[in-house]
């Protein structure tokens, strides 16, 4: 069986072919062929990129229309050197990554009419992201044939079971029934770190308590108790929560309020403001990635440094929340750009937690740690850092789908 994964997103597209002939395997397995797309250089440009059988093959081409591009980008799956099948038809089934899924879909699901027409109107939840997410399935379906079945992996999905005090915002009532609640966000990362780390640690995942850090350019915790995610720092959006790479994280509803009123902003100039200023961008004023706001520290740069302090602040007292979900910590989980990258800020999440009896292997956490324990033997706490591999789980996922209904 082979599985596609397609992970569509507003500027770029990235898909993979998973052979899963040989059923599930326990180690997340090599992709038999990666694919992807970005517009973000020109919007009629799709730069392309295919890497299979050892060779890289990089192509810019003029394209319309995301389906267009989308179409020469399988062409390379039967065709050139990057060839690994001969024709569409040997895909068996194709996962998509959906961000939002409402409070409806607690499960990845096989897309029907139904389906996509309850992706089409989460869209209003989550404008940037559904929209191209249903593009990617229609565009599949008219590539492969309605008959090829096709998976929704919900971003929201794996925190659908937050309890009501933890999902219902204290505004008025009614904003629950109009479905304006937390939803949680990187689903399929928070799972897909559950299982791994029950894998590393020789446990089931439904014995442990974690906490899941999920720091990447977006970036959410998620407090896991009997293998299902009870609290988590996003949102009704996923701009809720940590301080992040452009985007701020929980502020002060009122300084929205103040700034409509005495700036004039308009919802789009605070969508702009919040999503695409802030966070360590906002703060550092040299760059939403770490690493441009640690070389800039290194260069004498006051901003940066308080930038950094802020997120190590805001990481600290936010697992400090998703603790208290918690009645005991088996380990807790590094994962995603920073989270897999940077000693330096597993470090400082750890130092608060050192009154908890965790104690970080310094050598270890120095050492490009992947998949690993990096807490000393003595630690009371394992400390995991994990690649999240969020491609994998949507095929995992897709193949279970499938022997489900077989
Ligand atoms: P992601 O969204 O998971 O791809 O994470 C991207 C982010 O990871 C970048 O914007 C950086 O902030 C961060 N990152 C990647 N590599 C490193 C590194 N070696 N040190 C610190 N941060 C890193």
């Amino acid at each position: 069986m082979k599985i596609l994964v397609l992970n569509a997103g507003s500027s770029s597209q990235k898909s993979c072919l998973y052979d899963l002939s040989g059923g599930l395997p326990e180690q997340p397995p090599e992709p038999l062929w990666e694919g992807s797309i970005d517009w973000s250089v020109h919007p009629d440009t799709a730069e392309i990129k295919v890497e299979a059988n050892g060779k890289v093959v990089k192509n810019a081409i003029a394209a319309s229309s995301k389906s267009e591009a989308t179409t020469h980008l399988l062409n390379s799956l039967w065709q050139g050197e990057t060839q690994v099948i001969n024709h569409a038809s040997e895909i068996s089934a194709v996962g998509h990554r959906v961000v939002h899924g409402g409070a409806e879909y607690r499960d990845s699901i096989r897309v029907t009419p139904a389906v996509k027409e309850a992706i089409a109107r989460l869209s209003t939840f989550a404008p940037v992201h559904n929209p191209v997410n249903l593009e990617g399935i229609e565009t599949m379906e008219t590539i492969l044939g309605s008959d090829v079945p096709q998976v929704a992996v919900f971003d929201t999905a794996f925190h659908a079971q937050l309890p009501p005090e933890v999902y219902v915002y204290p505004g008025p009532y009614t904003w629950v029934e109009e479905g304006i609640r937390r939803y949680g966000f990187h689903g399929t990362s928070h799972r897909y770190c559950r299982d791994r780390a029950a894998h590393l640690l020789g446990r089931n995942p439904q014995d442990l308590q974690l906490i899941t850090c999920h720091l990447g350019n977006g970036a959410s915790l998620a407090a896991i108790r009997n293998g299902y995610s009870i609290d988590t720092t996003m949102g009704f959006t996923p701009l809720d929560g940590l301080m992040m790479g452009s985007r701020s994280g929980s502020l002060d509803p009122g300084i929205l309020i103040y700034l409509m009123r005495n700036h004039g902003c308009t919802a789009d100039q605070l969508d702009t403001l919040l999503n695409k200023q802030s966070g360590l961008l906002g703060i550092s004023g040299v760059g939403g990635d770490l690493r441009q706001v640690i070389a800039a520290i290194e260069q004498g740069n006051q901003r940066a440094k308080l930038a950094l302090e802020m997120y190590i602040h805001r990481l600290r007292s936010l697992i400090g929340s998703m603790l208290i979900s918690l009645d005991h910590l088996d380990a807790i989980v590094f994962t995603a750009g920073i989270g897999e990258n940077s000693p330096l800020i597993r470090e400082a999440a750890c130092q608060a937690l050192h009154f908890l009896g965790v104690e970080l292997d310094s050598v270890k956490n120095n050492s490009h740690p992947i998949d690993t324990d990096i807490a000393t033997p003595h630690s009371s706490v394992r400390v995991l850092v994990i690649h999240t591999q969020e491609d994998w789980a949507i095929a995992q996922e897709c193949w279970q789908i499938m022997h489900q209904s077989v």
